[in-house]
């Protein structure tokens, strides 16, 4: 593995970019899982989105050729939910046929940490270090991890967004929720965070820059209205019993961000899958502030 570090903060502060790469980012730390318990297969902690070191797959598997979506379900044995599940996610979100319900309210108690990312071959992921929670009403969840997919995964109405970032939470009980912001390139109000000019390229590689910090919330709109269904991880095994909670209100990115991140891993979006029996519900009220 390739580390680069770069101590400039005048460098950073240079890079107006908006958003980028760096949520993606910020490899292991935590190690949580893999020391506090360990998982049954089956349970959606036994997936690479919770190591936190060099992972290996059952099988490798890509998004494009014999390794495609398409294939998921016969790589692997434990693999076949990518094709016998019935809770599969990304799903597209018919926002008129969503049931409009009285969901508690999310609370992002994010901190800020330094800036880091990995180029896992599958995305580009940050790591997260412990402390920071998400709270579904009664219920904590520990942020583990996040990642983007471009273009979107989910698809609204039937269209893609830009980009797609994903927050992985695990619960103390092992339950798994992952929120989706959906992101534009637009020049309207950029996110604004420290960017990195430099993405990890090359797979395995990453990128740790301890002067600077940045909070994930800064990811999050601030309108928490949000829709939710239960779905799957969206990359093999494709374990269900996912919680997904999508954001309603998307971010903006610079198109420069966005240029920076589809160059590393544009075309990372697995197909929408049949929503089957499920209910997409959405928040009856908004809710507002981290
Ligand atoms: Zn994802």
């Amino acid at each position: 593995m390739k580390l680069k570090t770069n101590g400039g903060r005048g460098r950073l502060r240079n890079l107006s970019i908006g958003v980028g790469f760096v949520f993606l980012v910020c490899w292991p730390i935590s190690g949580a899982l893999a020391s506090d318990m360990e998982p049954n297969s089956g349970s959606p902690l036994v997936h690479h989105y919770f190591s936190k070191g060099a992972h290996k797959h059952d099988a490798e598997w890509g998004y494009t050729g014999t390794q495609g979506p398409e294939f998921w379900g016969t790589l692997s044995p434990k693999y076949h939910l990518a094709k016998d599940g019935n809770q599969q996610s990304p799903i597209d979100i018919q926002t008129k046929k969503a049931i409009a319900e009285s969901l508690p309210p999310l609370k992002f108690n994010y901190r800020k940490e330094p800036i880091s990312a990995i180029n896992n071959g599958h995305s580009i992921q940050h790591n997260e270090q412990p402390g920071s929670f998400l709270h579904v009403g009664d219920h904590r969840y520990s942020l583990e991890q996040y990642h983007v997919h471009v273009p979107s995964e989910h698809t609204i109405d039937g269209k893609h967004a830009d980009m797609e970032i994903h927050f992985v939470h695990k619960s103390s009980s092992g339950k798994v929720a992952v929120v989706a912001v959906m992101a534009y390139a637009d020049s309207k109000e950029p996110v604004d965070v420290p960017v990195y000019k430099e993405l990890p390229k090359q797979v395995g590689e990453s990128i740790v820059i301890n002067q600077a910090t940045r909070n994930p919330v800064d990811f999050i709109p601030k309108d928490h209205s949000y829709l939710r269904y239960m779905g799957s991880f969206t990359t093999p095994p494709c374990t269900e019993g996912i919680r997904w909670i999508m954001m309603k209100t998307p971010i903006s990115i610079t198109p420069a961000v966005l240029a920076k991140v589809k160059e590393i891993v544009g075309g990372n979006n697995r197909p929408v899958q049949k929503l089957n029996d499920r209910q997409v519900f959405v928040t009856s009220a908004t809710h507002k502030t981290h």
